[in-house]
């Protein structure tokens, strides 16, 4: 029962609006009248196409996606488009530059690699992913096919407040502050997301992309990870991920209930102060490294000034039904990830325990 839910702070997959999920529970097995469960419905049948209609112009709605933008539901996760990215924005010999904020981004970068000709325009690596860029620093190449950055770095904890101006096309990896607020599509090439921290389960991967930039792939470019193919057939080239794409567009139902991606992040905000708050006036006994100014709505990461409380803090929590706060193995501490579906309670509630545990332990 609900009773038995905790508070999930993991990096995702990812806690999921209660209400969502009561929904699709109450039409697990018949959806609708239809007699059988999203899981069993032909990908081409009315019902579904329904689904997957009904699921893009809500996200159309929520991040006001003009009409000259693609939404495509894919799959292979943000990893996919790693190279997915290059294989189709660019030919072998093109350059492009990569700003990376954490291991996100280090990763996107490292995979182009087998596609074009990336450079890393700016690293964060030496402040070990504290800090965004001043934009005005960042040297692109002149002839570079696109700019790409990590929006948010979901272990480090780093977020753009606001976008570099590219000398071409910007291309974004949203997956971990996807639908957490309002952005503004037209500033972008290229925005995709694995939907498994704010918007849905693992297995799909969204992909929004202005379509005078489909069509141009590698020769080499497998089919599935064509831009064109997969546009020309509504996301429908091959089986897609059929139960994914249904509870997305049942989280993106709700977020417009909710006021939209305004009222979203607000939430988000207010949830965010509390936890940095809490860090920041805790004297010392906890630490947020990441500059004041880039700190994350949606990843907190922490330390504890006598990590070798980190066990007992983990095992308390989880006594009181706060769970995944373990940071990343590779950065270590804590991390409270908070996307849109954590309610404020649990936001509150961690609080609550961070400061009973200093009173205990300090
Ligand atoms: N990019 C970011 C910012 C992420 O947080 C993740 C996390 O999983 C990925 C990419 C990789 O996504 P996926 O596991 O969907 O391939």
């Amino acid at each position: 029962s609900s009773n038995d839910r905790v508070f999930n702070f993991a990096a995702g997959p990812a806690t999921l609006p209660e209400s969502v999920l009561k929904k699709a529970e109450s039409e697990l097995i018949n959806w609708r009248g239809s007699g059988m469960s999203v899981m069993e419905m032909s990908h081409r049948g009315k019902d579904f196409t329904s689904i997957i209609q009904k699921a893009e112009s809500d996200l159309r709605s929520l991040l006001d996606i003009p009409s000259d933008y693609a939404v495509l539901f894919l799959q292979g996760g943000a990893t996919t488009q790693f190279a997915a990215i290059p294989l189709n924005l660019c030919k072998p010999d093109d350059t492009v530059d990569y700003v990376v904020t954490g291991s996100w981004g280090d990763k996107a970068f490292k995979e182009a690699q087998k596609y074009c000709k990336p450079k890393v325009i700016w690293s964060g690596k030496a402040d070990k992913y504290t800090k965004i860029p001043a934009f005005e620093d960042l040297e692109q190449s002149p002839n570079a096919k696109y700019l790409h950055i990590c929006a948010n770095e979901t272990i480090h904890g780093v977020e753009f407040k606001n976008y570099p101006n590219p000398k071409n096309l910007l291309v974004a990896d949203m997956s971990s502050n996807f639908c957490s607020k309002p952005v503004d599509i037209s500033k972008f090439g290229i925005i995709y997301a694995g939907a498994q921290k704010n918007v849905g389960p693992s297995g799909v991967t969204i992909v929004i992309i202005r379509k005078d930039l489909i069509g141009g792939a590698q020769d080499i470019t497998p089919v599935m990870l064509d831009y064109k193919i997969h546009h020309e057939n509504n996301s429908l080239y091959n089986t897609p991920p059929c139960y994914g794409i249904y509870m997305c567009g049942l989280v993106f139902e709700d977020l417009l209930q909710q006021g939209g991606l305004k009222e979203v992040e607000k939430k988000n905000k207010k949830k965010a102060d509390i936890l940095y708050e809490a860090i920041d006036q805790s004297n010392g006994f906890y630490r947020c490294p990441v500059e004041r100014s880039v700190r994350s709505l949606m990843n907190v990461p922490f330390t504890l000034e006598k990590a070798e409380l980190e066990g007992e803090f983990i095992k308390e929590a989880a006594k009181e039904k706060m769970v995944q706060l373990k940071g990343h193995r590779s950065v270590g501490g804590m991390r409270a990830s908070i996307y849109n579906a954590m309610p404020l309670a649990g936001v509150e509630k961690l609080v609550a325990f961070m400061k009973d545990f200093q009173a205990r332990h300090a």
